[in-house]
């Protein structure tokens, strides 16, 4: 009887604590535990962002955004947007360019396929106050938050990419006044309607199912910089998916994007 208990017990723990993992939107308590008591932690946002819809019938317009936070290449996402000339925005980080100059080349190859855009520096989160999230630190000053993405910026320009317009912080979460401040730089700033990839952490077949069901009007989040996560290969199918039931596909720079706390107006 016991040993049931126990391994009931057992296999609730392991749950829950796969089940956090793979949903970033509900981190383990650890993480938004404010680093001193008396710094109360920052109020974050996760902006919205849509775009207007096609409303035609059978032609849903969805504009696809991907993140290159760190590490590789997906070469499985890549490949099927070149194949499959489905154009995208990427949000690349100053670290991503730097390991990354064969992908980085075939985004300067299709232009009419890439619209580039600003992820950071160093993939720190663009919060102006010290905190955690998801166990990252924030950039924790205003100096900091500028560093952050006129890094991200510069090295972009570096490689031969068009100065960005856009920019997405880490984990896609702000502050107001951070948002404020990256704002006046004269960016907007690129929330997201679905979530498409659960920070690549999600099994391929949700992930597939999320992308595929974007909706008229919808600006989806995933990542290309996870080769090795089985989301990749949801998403790469999702594609095609999306693809074949006609969906209009929109980057950024090709419509009037509208994002809620103050991102885009
Ligand atoms: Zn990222």
């Amino acid at each position: 009887m016991n040993r049931i208990l126990i391994a009931s017990a057992f296999l609730l723990v392991s749950i829950s604590a796969a089940f956090a993992d793979e949903i970033p939107s509900a981190p383990p308590a650890t993480a938004v535990v404010s680093p001193a008591p008396k710094a109360p932690a920052p109020k974050l946002v996760e902006p919205h962002l849509h775009i207007p819809r096609s409303n035609v019938v059978g032609h849903a317009r969805v504009a696809l955004t991907f993140d290159a936070c760190m590490g590789q290449a997906d070469e499985r996402i890549l490949s099927t947007l070149v194949r499959e000339r489905i154009p995208a925005t990427i949000f690349v980080t100053a670290r991503w360019l730097k390991r990354n100059p064969a992908a980085v080349a075939v985004f300067l190859q299709n232009p009419d396929l890439f619209e580039l855009e600003n992820h950071g520096q160093n993939h720190i989160p663009a919060v102006d106050t010290p905190t955690l999230i998801y166990g990252i630190a924030s950039a924790g000053s205003p100096q900091a938050v500028r560093q952050e993405v006129e890094g991200g910026a510069a090295a972009m320009v570096a490689a031969g990419i068009p100065a960005p317009h856009w920019f997405r912080g880490s984990t896609a979460k702000y502050d107001l006044s951070a948002i404020g401040e990256i704002r006046a730089m004269g960016y907007r700033i690129a929330g997201y309607s679905v979530n498409g990839d659960g920070g690549s952490l999600l099994g391929a077949v949700i992930t597939e199912k999320r992308i595929a069901s974007a909706k008229d009007g919808d600006v989806v989040i995933s990542h290309v910089n996870q080769p090795t996560h089985a989301a990749g290969e949801g998403v790469a199918k999702a594609l095609v998916d999306l693809k074949a039931k006609g969906t209009q596909f929109v980057r950024l720079e090709d419509v009037e994007d509208t994002g809620d706390d103050k991102t885009t107006e």
